[in-house]
């Protein structure tokens, strides 16, 4: 049986940014992959805030498209557009940036053992189970197998998801590329649709939602026919994936094992977007992991929930609410919120505080000016000013 100081399960972009900290400082590293090649098919939109490259390497190769902010639809059209100075956000080949994140990792020194499915994990020895080909032990494992995790299932009760479903589109007419297109329908909430730009004639459309994959392709299908920019246009692929449901009690630890990105549901609730908070938390269980294997102390290892719950804990409460009253609240009351936060002006306020990774600056904002108030039906204003009770 091979012995490595760290199994990582999954060659996704988050598995291969912690096997790649903990290869660059010598230790031996497993990554097994189940499937044959590295970042396919595409499940993403591949828009990422522009703070990602404080958090990992994004060459810019891997940009096909910088946009300044976003026009967000009501559900009878009334429109709030956020709009920055500079680029908030880029749009990426997230098949190419996962396949150059996994070679980085090699590069640095770890192994990538393609084909390789986990089968079993034993949380306490240490020991991976790889279908047909037998068994490996490592000090630390590391469940970074995603959505669907296998590593989760030992440790917690099944995951829930959200469904996700993205065209490739076509288009004839020339697009503008500046600005992404998001609408909110509370048929889908508390997902929400995309129309993410990736050149003057091709744009990333979907969406997510706690509907099926066939339901979802209604909507879809609804949505093209909809949008003037699509006349005429064709689809070129179709996508569909899972988004884990945000879980703040989920255990992320047990042993020497431990969850990280999608398999920790370490997703933005709101948006469903987990690829900046899974590389911060990437470089958190490298800080915790390397000190437990240099010191041969797993206790260290509990400090990992810690740390990330003191980090991220109360942002991703307020993203939760957010996203809970947003559900709440039916298509009268979405038109009637855009409509009186146009009013309130509070397109500036977006545009000055809004931020595609943390919204709680924006929400405590609009508290304070008061946009909120006037804007939502009492009930709901008393909810979200107690959020900082
Ligand atoms: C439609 C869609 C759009 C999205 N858009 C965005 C976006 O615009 N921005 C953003 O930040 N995030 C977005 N996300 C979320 C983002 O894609 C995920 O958060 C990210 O992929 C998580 O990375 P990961 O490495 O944790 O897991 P994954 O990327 O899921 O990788 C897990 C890996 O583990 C492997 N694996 C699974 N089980 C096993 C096993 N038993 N044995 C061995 N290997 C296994 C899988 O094959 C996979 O390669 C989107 C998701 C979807 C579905």
């Amino acid at each position: 049986m091979k012995d490595y100081d760290v199994a990582v399960v999954g060659a996704g972009p988050v598995g291969s940014t912690y096997a790649r900290y903990m290869a660059e400082k010598g230790f031996s590293v497993a990554i097994l992959e189940k499937k044959k090649k590295v970042g396919v098919p595409l499940q993403c939109a591949g828009l990422l805030g522009k703070r990602i490259k404080k958090v990992n390497k994004l060459p810019s190769e891997f940009i096909m498209n910088k946009v300044y902010g976003a026009d967000i639809h009501s559900p009878s059209d009334i429109v709030l557009k956020v709009d920055k100075k500079e680029p908030e956000a880029y749009v990426i080949d997230r098949v190419a940036y996962d396949e150059y994140l996994s070679e980085i990792a090699l590069e640095s020194g770890a192994e990538l053992l393609l084909n390789h499915r986990v089968e079993d994990v034993d949380l306490q020895k240490g020991e991976v189970h790889v279908k047909n080909r037998g068994k490996i032990s490592a000090k630390v494992i590391v469940g970074a197998d995603g959505h669907d995790s296998l590593v989760s299932r030992l440790l917690n009760p099944p995951s829930e998801t959200y469904g996700a479903a993205q065209y490739l589109v076509k288009v004839v007419n020339t697009l503008e590329i500046d600005y992404v297109k998001l609408r909110v329908d509370s048929r889908i909430s508390p997902g929400f649709l995309w129309f993410i730009p990736i050149s003057t004639s091709l744009v990333r459309v979907g969406l997510f939602s706690k509907l099926t994959y066939p339901e979802l392709n209604v909507h879809l299908q609804h949505y093209l026919k909809r949008l003037p920019e699509l006349k005429n246009s064709s689809v070129e692929k179709k996508y569909q994936g899972h988004i884990p449901v945000h879980d703040p009690k989920k255990q992320i630890i047990s042993g020497r094992t431990l969850l990280l990105g999608d398999a920790a549901s370490q997703v933005k609730p709101t948006t469903g977007g987990g690829l900046r908070l899974g590389f911060i938390c990437a470089q958190m269980a490298f800080e915790v992991t390397s000190k437990a294997i240099e010191t041969d102390n797993m206790d260290i290892l509990l400090d990992y929930p810690n740390l990330y719950h003191k980090k991220f804990g109360r942002e991703l409460k307020t993203q939760l609410q957010v996203q809970k009253i947003f559900q709440s609240l039916n298509d009268a009351d979405l038109d009637l919120m855009f409509q009186k936060l146009k009013e309130e002006g509070a397109e500036d306020l977006i545009s000055e505080y809004g931020d595609m990774d943390t919204q709680s600056p924006l929400v405590k904002e609009m508290l304070k000016m008061g946009v909120l108030f006037s804007v939502l039906p009492k009930i709901l204003s008393r909810r979200i000013s107690s959020l900082w009770k």
